[in-house]
Formats: structure tokens, C-alpha cells, sequence
């Protein structure tokens, strides 16, 4: 890694940032050599790599393979992606139906939520996706970090979220310093439907149209080709829905067009939302700040209102709907 000292003798704020996201992801330990570049000096060796390569950024990497042939990256994301994500996965990926969910889940009962992530980042490698929209998720993205193993993290924008989560998505990408792939709804499926029924449909027929095609569409496009994904589900979230949740399964739900049935994990399932927040606070965690202003659940903003004093934070989700019926459908087996 090339490093800049700035004129002044301070060092690049850029070059600090990156080498924070490295440690942060686990990845400092594949560094090799600091190599600095002063700026102004010419003859610093880090100027001279810098003119030889005909690089002008900094920080940059070098990367030399066996033969001596070299290759160099000028951002870090896109070094640790083609770098660094497969050559430490974990070893070669579990085959296809040689990781049994049934035995895990006996396993995973007396197991704490960090080291089920850690086995499941050691078994999938880059092929675990956490989906990331609240507080519990934002847990496992910290616990997934500390692990020092990769992974990658998704999130769905129904367009219709708070200017709060927007920037806070960037907080979180910035915080851990991983990238999370957005998915969008799909205009050919939204616009007809917006225009038929209009902008706030949802609060006349209920959510399950307007779910399934600004979040449970995009998921599948989300999860399409992958082995294994992570949420961070609480059974206690929904006492009407989620009592019957495991800590690991098949996901059914999700089986792809090519037949390919993902590993879901659920690590935080036996929390409740008191752990949660134990967690955060201790840990330093960043959060929405829509939960200082009263928000336990967060979701869309036409759908999601404050909690109010002693009730359960599922009814602050499409309150005006039967309690039976308030899931968006992301995590419903239709296979059923
Ligand atoms: S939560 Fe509301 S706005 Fe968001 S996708 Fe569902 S129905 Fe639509």
C-alpha cells in the first residue's frame, strides 16, 4: 500500500480513511508493505512507484503475483472486491447441500448471535449477504466486522424510506466501510401499478401489493444466485408471525430461477429488542436517528408512525391493518 505524507507533514486524510476501512473489514493483515510517497519529494520511494506506474492518486495498491506481473488498484473498495475477497473466504465455498441447516439449528440454540454469523461467514465466504435496513441488522453488520471474515451487505430502497434512513445508509457504508448494493423496485412493475392505483394505495387495499412489488420483487433480484443471506430477525418482533422462526433454514421462499435454494440465518432470533440496544450503545453502534424521535420499527415513511407509550412496536407498522397481517412479505415461505 502506498501511503501519502502531505506537504505540511501530515498525513493524507484519504490514506487514513483507507487503511481504516482495511482494519475494519479484517483485511490489514493482507498488506504487505507500507510504501510512503512525500509529497513534493520526487525521490521518496512512494513517488517514484507512484511515477513508475503512472499512478497520480494516493493511496494506491500494488499487487504482485508470482510471475512479477503487477497490477494496481487506486480505490479501496474495488482492491479489497478483486483482491482480497475471494483469496480469504473462508477456503473453497460449502458445496451445494453439504451444509445441513437441520443439524446447525440444534447447534445454534445454545450458541450466542456473533459466532452463528462467524460460522456462517466462514462457510459462505462472500456468498453471505446481510440485508440491512434497521437496528438488528446494523448489529450484525458490527458483530460481521469484528469477525474479521468478508461479507457483503444488501439493502432494499422502496423509494418511499425517510430522508433519515437514506443518510444513515451512507453512515453505515461509511462507518464499517463496506458498500451496500441498493436495489430499486423495477419501473415496468411500478409505474402501471402507480399509475392505476395511485401514489398511497396501501392505506385502501392494505400493503401486500405495494410490498410485493416495492421490496419482495427486488429481493429475489437481490438474493438470485446466492448461497446463503443473513437478517436480522427477532421472534419477538411480531408475536402473530415470527414465533415459529428458526435460527437457520432453507429459504424456500427464495428458490431462484435455477432451481437454487439460499441458506437464511437468523442470529439474533432468541434477542429481544432490550439486547439489542444493550448492544448498540456499548458498542458504539451508529442507528437512525429516527429512533430518537420515538420510532422503535422503522420501515417506509407513509407506513411507519412513532410508537406510542406501552404498545408493541409492530403496531406502529400499517396500523390500520389486521396484526396478522403486518408483514411486508420479505420473510413469508410461499412455498406453504
Ligand atoms: S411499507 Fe408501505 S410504502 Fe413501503 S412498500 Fe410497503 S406498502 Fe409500500
Amino acid at each position: 500500500m502506498v501511503k501519502k505524507i502531505l506537504l505540511d507533514g501530515s498525513p493524507c486524510p484519504k490514506c487514513a480513511q483507507a487503511e481504516q476501512i482495511l482494519r475494519k473489514r479484517g483485511y490489514w493483515d493482507c498488506i504487505e508493505r507500507i510504501v510512503i510517497a512525500r509529497e513534493g519529494d520526487a525521490e521518496s520511494e512512494g513517488m517514484r512507484l507512484a511515477s513508475e506506474l503512472d499512478v497520480e492518486l494516493a493511496p494506491f495498491f500494488v499487487v504482485e503475483d508470482d510471475s512479477g506481473d503487477r497490477r494496481v488498484h487506486t480505490r479501496v473498495f474495488e482492491f479489497i472486491k478483486s483482491e482480497l475477497e475471494d483469496a480469504s473466504s473462508g477456503g473453497p465455498p460449502v458445496s451445494e447441500g453439504s451444509f445441513d441447516p437441520v443439524e446447525a439449528q440444534r447447534r445454534y440454540r445454545d450458541m450466542d448471535p456473533q459466532s452463528i454469523l462467524a460460522e456462517a461467514q466462514s462457510l459462505f465466504g462472500t456468498d453471505l449477504t446481510l440485508a440491512f435496513s434497521g437496528a438488528e441488522d446494523v448489529v450484525l453488520i458490527d458483530m460481521a466486522s469484528k469477525n474479521g471474515r468478508p461479507f457483503s451487505v444488501f439493502s432494499l430502497d422502496t423509494g418511499r424510506l425517510h430522508g433519515e434512513t437514506y443518510a444513515y445508509l451512507d453512515t453505515v457504508s461509511a462507518h464499517y466501510g463496506v458498500p451496500i448494493d441498493v436495489y430499486t423496485p423495477d419501473p415496468a412493475l411500478l409505474e402501471p401499478f402507480l399509475k392505476e392505483k395511485g401514489m398511497n394505495s396501501f392505506y385502501r387495499e392494505g400493503h401486500r401489493e405495494c410490498c410485493g412489488i416495492r421490496k419482495v420483487e427486488p429481493l429475489g433480484r437481490a438474493l438470485a444466485g446466492r448461497r446463503a443471506w443473513a437478517t436480522g430477525l427477532r421472534r419477538d418482533q411480531s408475536p402473530a408471525t415470527r414465533t415459529d422462526l428458526v435460527h437457520v433454514e432453507r429459504d424456500s421462499a427464495h428458490t431462484d430461477a435455477s432451481g437454487r435454494t439460499p441458506v437464511k440465518f437468523n442470529p439474533l432470533l432468541d434477542w429481544d429488542a432490550q439486547a439489542v440496544w444493550d448492544y448498540i450503545r456499548a458498542n458504539g453502534v451508529p442507528y437512525n436517528p429516527l429512533h430518537d424521535a420515538g420510532y422503535r420499527s422503522i420501515g417506509c415513511e407513509p407506513c411507519t408512525r412513532p410508537s406510542r407509550p406501552g404498545e408493541h412496536e409492530r403496531m406502529a407498522r400499517w396500523w390500520w391493518e389486521a396484526e396478522t397481517r403486518r408483514e411486508c412479505g420479505l420473510h413469508v415461505d410461499r412455498s406453504k
